[in-house]
């Protein structure tokens, strides 16, 4: 038979304080809150709100998934902890009872622990200490092998007395982080397949940009099948980011005109030129305030200083490139924990690679790459593959339908 819990569980998510202070405080809150009760309805019914610097998540019914909701919460940026918690009324026999059934299976495993009490509700009928002492005593009652170390304990539990009732949880774990993703305007990732945009474009949705993607193909040198990679990597950025739109663009003519008209050796710098302007105009176009890439610094010859610096003479606005310092290994870290890399290293050829050169410049003179840019008739081109554009929504609408998926 199947015990019967005793107990409501509820999941209380911690966002940091630092972001929060003054009049930005309540904007924040709310870009949170709605974030949440967006991804809330794929798991059920929920009531979700704020109160003393947490937030509460609350299952309305039996049906409603508290386990999807919890790992869907925990990639919200913005909250920096989450944990599940059990409800309780608030006199200190509840709380105790509440303790002898919900938290010895949080304990299993450990040999120390100590509780933590918290009472934001000062007219409760105990202080802190005693709260935590008692509380303490209850579980050495039921698990008497387990000793108390208040400096280091394998688990902590905590007891939080607040207005509406009394808490009880010992899983709290450390959460997305960052800032929740809106507060800080929109930005365009430049998506390719690889390992490091994605990567870039999670960094950038950390600190609070809401994104959008531009994907550069070049059908037919460059297949369905590279396309359908760079969905799916949008789909997996998506439980941080949120629904993803993806814009598609052809390079195909421009790459097929830098062939017959350039200067091989400049082939690279000045398709990453066009990739710019391009960009920059789907960027304006959408109300985004900055291009984003994941360029690091020095990685292959179009990321030297003298490249970088080429390429973003054509861009219009501002260029993020959050990657630029982290080694390769430190991008792969990143990239296999958003869990990006898995498909990132498929091996689908990317436009950037259809046409290499054999000695491409990496200490380009920028009159130079513009004179061989004005063998092309640079507008016209931009112009073309503008309207050559479509767009893809990616995200956990597209991931349930598994509509696209190669
Ligand atoms: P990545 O691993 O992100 O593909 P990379 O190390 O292969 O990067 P490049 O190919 O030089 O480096 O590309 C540098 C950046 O330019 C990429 O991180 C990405 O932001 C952008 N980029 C490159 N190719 C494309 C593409 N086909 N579509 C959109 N953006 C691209
Ligand atoms: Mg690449």
């Amino acid at each position: 038979m199947i015990p019967v819990k005793k107990f409501k569980e509820i999941l209380l998510c911690k966002y940091g304080e630092i972001i929060l202070k003054g009049a930005n405080r309540k904007f924040f809150e709310d870009t949170l809150l709605k974030e949440l009760r967006r991804r809330s309805a794929r798991f059920g019914r929920f009531d979700i709100y704020y109160s003393q610097s947490t937030i509460y998540i609350v299952p309305l019914d039996e049906e409603s998934d508290l386990d999807g909701m919890y790992a869907s919460a925990s990639k919200v940026f913005g909250i920096v902890a989450i944990t599940r918690a059990a409800e309780c009324e608030k006199n200190m026999d509840a709380i105790l009872e509440l303790a002898k059934t919900y938290i010895p299976d949080f304990l299993t495993g450990a040999s120390t622990f100590k509780c933590d009490a918290r009472r934001s509700d000062k007219t409760f009928e105990k202080d802190s200490m005693e709260i935590s002492a008692e509380v303490g005593g209850a579980l050495l009652e039921v698990m008497p092998h387990l000793k108390v170390d208040v400096h280091h304990p394998d688990i902590t539990v905590r007891i939080e007395i607040r207005e509406q009732a009394a808490y009880i949880h010992a899983g709290q774990q450390h959460a997305a982080g960052g800032m929740p993703v809106g507060s800080n305007g929109k930005g365009l990732l430049l998506l390719s397949g690889g390992i490091d945009s994605p990567v870039a474009g999670y960094m950038m949705a950390k600190r609070g940009m809401r994104l959008e993607a531009v994907h550069f193909e070049s059908f037919p040198y460059t297949s369905e099948l590279a396309r359908e990679k760079v969905f799916r990597l949008a789909d997996q950025m998506s439980d941080y980011t949120g629904n993803l739109l993806v814009h598609v663009v052809s390079l195909t003519h421009i790459q097929e005109v830098l062939m017959r008209d350039c200067e091989e050796d400049y082939f690279t710098l000045l398709l990453r030129r066009f990739m710019m302007r391009i960009a920059s105009e789907i960027a304006i176009r959408n109300g985004c305030k900055a291009l984003i890439t994941g360029e690091s610094l020095g990685q292959v010859a179009s990321q030297t200083i003298e490249a970088i610096t080429s390429t973003e003479d054509r861009a219009s606005l501002p260029v993020l490139r959050p990657c630029i310092g982290l080694d390769k290994e430190e991008i792969i870290q990143i990239s296999r924990r958003i869990g990006t890399f898995d498909i990132s290293i498929e091996p689908y050829e990317d436009c950037c690679t259809v046409f290499t050169p054999r000695h491409p410049r990496t200490k380009p003179d920028l009159d130079k790459v513009r004179a061989q840019e004005a063998k092309t008739d640079f507008d016209t081109l931009v112009g073309e593959a503008l309207e050559s554009a479509y767009r893809i929504w990616t995200g956990p609408d597209r991931k349930e339908r598994g509509e696209n998926h190669g």
